[in-house]
């Protein structure tokens, strides 16, 4: 019924689970809690002993993508809605959100299969941004449209602004935020390298430069790669002709994002400077939490400053902006309480 009420209502942003298959490790030991149904959109969580009811719990999502599911399914059911909407000029943004190694990585990016000759997009493996870059050109080629597009990849760790496309050596070098007096809902992120690419080859040699200042990151920043948050902006300037004759141009920008493991979440008892390591993740992580409860429930305050997360994509969150939040999850017992914290996280923002 809920769910009925809701695409009535047509909200702007949608939730999907991912259950990832299990690992080699996992199959050995420990039995699968995770029952998904991606008709009913229903997953099931067994929180206690075999087959007991009573402790069983169902949650709806919009989509469910069980450990079946392939890269291209959760493109088509949850990319391609949005980036119609971003060629119509919109702004909009893709999350990650799940524990580390239930594969957000590997959704937002994927991974090249190994010994076959598959070009980067038609790789079985290849995940959302590279079927992205390749749909955004194929579409607008296919209209005649002149356009120009331009990405950025930005991360955040412990609250510090990187920018994994600079020019620059130094990959420690911090960016600064500022908001943008031009419009009222943007920020400028000085500096920020915006590379203009011309065809979506182009884009994945730009992606290799990023991992590669990726690396350095990780071996200069603790747990790097599970407490930042990796932000690739796309923006497309598209220029129309109206019925009068007159040139306009569409901007429609996409970020995708691959989260901060979301077990940092609620660690922050540790110490000192991990404390406040964790304590800053939770910033970005919590505040994004509250700014799409805040959305949700239709909030006259969204929180969006609290955060460097939220400041950034301010623009993209809320108003006429289609949001979607693919939380992965992992199939095996031994990760029983993070799912359910994934579970319950994804839910509220529904
Ligand atoms: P995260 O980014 O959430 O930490 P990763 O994307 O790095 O997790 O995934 C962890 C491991 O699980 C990787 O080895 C990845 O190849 C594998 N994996 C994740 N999701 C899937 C999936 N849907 N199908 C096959 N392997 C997956
Ligand atoms: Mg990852």
């Amino acid at each position: 019924m809920s769910s009925l009420k809701r695409d009535e209502r047509g909200s702007n942003i949608k939730v999907a689970v991912r259950c990832r298959p299990f690992n080699a490790a996992e199959r050995k030991s420990s039995p699968c809690v995770v029952d998904c149904e991606p008709n009913r959109k229903e997953v099931t969580l067994k929180t206690g002993g075999h087959n007991d009811k009573a402790t069983r719990k169902t949650y709806t999502f919009d989509m469910v993508f069980g450990q079946s599911a392939k890269q291209i399914d959760v493109y088509r059911g949850v990319v391609c809605p949005i980036l119609d909407e971003v060629i119509m000029g919109y702004n909009c943004t893709v999350f990650a959100y799940g524990q580390t190694g239930t594969g957000k990585t590997f959704t937002m990016e994927g991974e090249r299969s190994e010994g076959e000759q598959f070009t980067w997009e038609e790789d079985p493996q290849a995940g959302i941004i590279p079927r992205t870059l390749h749909q955004i050109f194929e579409k607008l080629s296919e209209n005649n449209t002149e356009f120009s597009v331009k990405v950025s990849l930005l991360e955040i760790y412990n609250e510090e602004l990187f920018d994994l496309l600079s020019t620059s050596d130094d990959i420690t070098e911090r960016l600064q935020l500022f908001d943008d007096p031009r419009n009222k809902r943007g920020v400028v992120v000085k500096g920020l390298e915006e590379v203009v690419v011309h065809n979506k080859d182009e884009v994945y040699q730009i992606l290799k430069r990023g991992s590669a200042k990726r690396k350095t990151a990780s071996t200069l920043m603790n747990a790097y790669s599970s407490r930042s948050h990796s932000v690739f902006s796309v923006t497309i300037h598209m220029k129309e002709v109206n019925l009068d004759g007159e040139e306009l141009v569409k901007i429609g920008k996409l970020n995708l994002v691959d989260l901060a493991g979301s077990e940092n979440i609620g660690r922050s008892g540790a110490v000192d400077k991990r404390a406040r390591e964790a304590g800053n993740i939770n910033q970005s992580l919590l505040t994004l939490g509250r700014v799409i409860n805040a959305l949700v429930e239709k909030r006259p305050h969204i929180p969006y400053r609290e955060s460097k997360l939220t400041r950034i994509l301010q623009d993209s969150l809320g108003g006429r902006t289609k949001t979607s939040i693919i939380a992965t999850v992992s199939p095996s017992s031994s990760n029983l309480e993070e799912t359910m914290s994934t579970l319950e996280y994804a839910s509220r923002a529904k």
